[in-house]
């Protein structure tokens, strides 16, 4: 299941194997729960559990939840919920950075003990100041030299909640000159006074990214840690920490490009101000790229690990088309989904030489290449509706479906021709007049016709609405400082009045559908028995725009 078009880090993991650098691959997948996950998660969700899978090892998910600023129980719950829908789960190992807060502690004290980490007075401004550039070095603190006593001192003031958010900070003391600022004297723990989800008002200090995150590792017995590539300026951190702290393992850090998709913004940061701003429903929204999104609008976890792995896995940063995205979801839809019947846009045709009353039953089959998912009755009766796109009044040439003196097939019914066009005051066609052939039930009356198209009966159909789903961004690649200026104002198109065939009521939510002719829907989470609504989850083929 994890085969994947390329995956170095596979190559890798074989050869520490072979040669005993490792004996158990453990690898985690650790979001931050500041927000709801993405497909990018997903890459790192899908690289993380089937690398451990294929190895025999494990992973972990661990919540890196180490700054309760931005953090809520929201957030871990819908994390774990998505890690589940993916078809992954937590049997191997759940934690939080937080279960850590003791030890990480201990090992800051550490680092101040052996002389390795100081406190510094200086404001936020005069440090990022002090840091210098990358082609200009970085100075000294005022504060750098201070005695170990007090630097032990100050930081148990700073635990103890004696400060202000951002007053005083503690900072390992590495190399103000290095080529790499991210060793220039790394901020290690920050005052903030803010209630955590896990651990309330316990902490009034937070450990930096930094500084927790391998050491979370070396706890978990991390053999392997994969992040995104613009963390590999921070490895020869990474490694710093462990090489002057008493971890009781050593894991290693190793990075692969961010997952990046055409007309998709993968970025927690700005998929929080999309729902903040109001330009969504929600993280859930079935135009957003989150799981939960995802899962919302049909489509299948299968896809989403489909397209994953064929992605593949590689150091290089590249964009991959959101086309291929949806033929990922078309490919599994098109297998999984039971046809039916719906008209989107209903025309009236009144089939004059059927009796009123009469109604047929005839069976349709649930999928055209696969018996195995059986039939289903669709009811024929003297009043159906169809496509007001396949009328035309005056067709082109090469427009094969119904017009005036045209004959064309119901899907699964009859041939019927159209006799006469009823039009409303304002000149639209309302209705249309049409006899059919009792002796061209499906299947008989061998007549050639130029079109096959599907309809509902006025006894099997449901009213419904449906929502058509097109890209948020109109953009390829959405400028991440203006985002309203990208954003397709016509992303969502709500249809009303739609007529959906009466199986389609008692289909179960999370079941997908195929629309014959239109494409792929399911059940909205608003749907119920009084108000169906239906989310289009991909068309049927590539189109522009989708
Ligand atoms: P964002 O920038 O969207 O906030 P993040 O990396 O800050 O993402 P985390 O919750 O910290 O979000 O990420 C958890 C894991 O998912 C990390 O290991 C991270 O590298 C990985 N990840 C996040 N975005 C992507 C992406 N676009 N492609 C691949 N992996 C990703
Ligand atoms: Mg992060
Ligand atoms: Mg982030």
């Amino acid at each position: 299941a994890g085969a994947s078009a390329s995956n170095f880090i596979r190559g890798i993991i074989a050869s520490d194997v072979e040669t005993g650098r490792t004996r158990v691959v453990v690898t985690r997948f650790p979001p931050e729960p500041n927000g709801f996950l993405h497909l990018g998660h997903a890459k790192s969700i899908v690289l993380n559990y089937e690398l451990a899978k294929e190895f025999c090892g494990r992973c972990n998910l661990r919540l890196d939840d180490t700054n309760p600023a931005k953090e809520r129980v929201e957030y871990i719950d819908a994390i774990k919920r998505d890690v589940q829908w993916l078809g992954f789960d937590w049997a191997q190992g759940l934690h939080f950075a937080s279960d850590y807060f003791e030890q990480l502690y201990a090992w800051a004290c550490h680092l101040v003990r052996i002389g390795k980490a100081y406190v510094d007075d200086q404001s936020a401004h005069d440090i990022r100041e002090g840091r210098g550039t990358l082609t200009s070095p970085g100075r000294n603190s005022p504060f750098r030299d201070r005695s170990v006593k007090e630097n032990a001192e100050l930081f148990a003031r700073m635990r103890a909640g004696e400060f202000r958010n951002g007053e005083r900070v503690l900072r390992a003391k590495i190399d103000m000159a290095s080529a790499n600022v991210n060793l220039r004297d790394p901020v290690i723990y920050r005052v903030l006074n803010a209630s955590h989800p896990r651990t309330g008002t316990a902490w009034h200090i937070y450990p930096s990214y930094d500084f927790a995150h391998g050491q979370c590792d070396a706890i978990e017995g991390v053999s392997h840690s994969l992040c995104t590539l613009e963390f590999e300026d921070h490895r020869p951190l990474y490694d710093w920490f462990l090489d002057n702290l008493p971890v009781p393992s050593r894991p290693r850090q190793y990075e692969f490009a961010r997952l990046g998709i055409t007309h998709t913004v993968l970025s927690k940061r700005v998929l929080t101000e999309l729902v903040r701003d109001g330009r969504v429903a929600g993280w859930d929204d079935p135009r957003m790229p989150t799981l939960a999104g995802l899962r919302r609008r049909g489509v299948p976890p299968e896809a989403v690990r489909r397209f994953i792995c064929g992605v593949g896995v590689s150091k290089a940063n590249s964009m991959v088309d959101d086309g291929v995205l949806d033929a990922a979801i078309r490919n599994v839809l098109n297998e999984r989904a039971p046809r039916r019947l719906a008209v989107l846009k209903p025309l009236k045709v009144t089939i004059e030489n059927y009796y009123a009353g009469r109604i047929e039953e005839l069976d349709a089959p649930n999928h055209p290449a696969n018996p195995t998912f059986g039939t289903r009755v669709v009811r024929f009766s003297r009043e159906v509706y169809i496509e007001q796109d396949d009328f035309h009044e005056a067709p082109s040439y090469g427009f094969r479906r119904l017009a005036p003196g045209r004959e064309v097939r119901l899907r699964y019914a009859y041939l019927v021709t159209c006799h006469d066009v009823v039009k409303d005051a304002a000149g639209r066609v309302v209705e249309l007049r049409c006899t059919y052939d009792p002796d061209s039930r499906s299947g008989a009356g061998g007549r050639k016709v130029g079109a096959t198209i599907h309809w509902v009966s006025a006894v099997d159909a449901l009213p419904a609405e449906v929502r058509l789903y097109g890209r948020l961004f109109s953009a390829a690649s959405p400028s991440l400082t203006d985002l309203a200026a990208d954003l397709d104002p016509h992303s969502l198109q709500t249809l009303s009045g739609c007529l959906v065939e009466r199986a389609t009521g008692s289909d179960p939510h999370g079941q997908a559908l195929q629309f014959e002719r239109q494409g792929y829907f399911t059940h909205d989470d608003d749907s119920c028995p009084e108000k169906l609504v239906f989310n289009r989850t991909a068309s049927l083929r590539e189109s522009p725009g989708k």
